[in-house]
């Protein structure tokens, strides 16, 4: 790559701003967390934050043509997500930029719309238990650095079924402490964009300090950057005259 790679981090950035515990654990919100360190990392360029606030200017058109990889994190307030930025994420990621779902962005617009199905689909549990992620495919990009397995101490459980369509990739998957097993870490393909989902992340513990989780991130960065930051899509096709006589 002759280049740095873009990226983008869209955070609601509501738990952070009204709750004192999770303010503790994101002082800079979970944004600024994960900015922080994919700063450290020298294949990074730019990177900018937007939250719902000012996702509307802060994922205007011009940021999304020169983002490489769009990171999200959303919760509560998925529908307030304007359908126009979804638009134009969704066009994005079909011409190439790569996205990197967290969490509870598997019920955000721009992941439903690209994966057609109903990925708010879930059991789900705000226990703190313990998880223990699994890499499955050891050579994957993404799996790069870690063990066959980690823990992450306490995190919210999440359970199949997952609505989500079959992964063309299933990088890891999870066993929760309560007993339920989950797909955590897929990947997709969309047009030419890279689509990564990597579940661990619920705002009341500070999974994205964790450096295994981080260094999951940052290899999906890398995986999911296009080759060319903003190639439009060859719509050739169409009623066609023969090549050949
Ligand atoms: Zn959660």
């Amino acid at each position: 790559m002759d280049r740095k790679i873009n990226v983008s981090i869209y955070n609601e950035f509501l738990h952070e701003t009204t709750v004192d515990a999770i303010r503790a654990i994101y002082p800079q919100g979970i944004h600024g967390t994960i900015k922080g360190f994919l700063e450290k990392d020298g294949a990074v360029g730019t990177i900018r934050c937007a939250t719902l606030q000012d996702h509307r200017e802060a994922l205007s058109q011009a940021v999304l043509d020169d983002t490489d990889v769009l990171i999200w994190w959303g919760h509560m307030k998925h529908n307030e997500v304007d359908d126009n930025v979804v638009a134009a994420v969704v066009n994005r990621v079909i011409n190439g930029m790569g996205l990197v779902v967290l969490h509870s962005g598997h019920a955000s617009k721009p992941f439903q719309r690209l994966l057609g199905t109903d990925t708010y689909n879930l059991r789900w549990r705000e226990a703190g238990e313990k998880v223990r992620l699994w890499t499955i495919l050891k050579n994957h990009p993404i799996a790069q650095g870690l063990g066959e397995t980690f823990t992450v101490p306490h995190d919210e459980t999440y359970g199949e079924p997952f609505g989500i369509p079959q992964p063309d990739e299933q990088v890891f998957i999870s066993w929760f402490q309560g007993g339920e097993v989950f797909r955590s870490g897929c990947t997709w393909r969309r047009g030419e964009g890279k689509i990564f989902y990597l579940q661990p992340g619920h705002e009341t513990f500070p999974v994205y300090h964790q450096k295994e989780i981080q260094l999951i991130i940052s290899n999906a960065v890398k995986w999911a950057c296009p080759l060319q930051r903003n190639c439009v899509r060859d719509r050739g096709g169409g009623n066609t005259p023969a090549l050949e006589p």
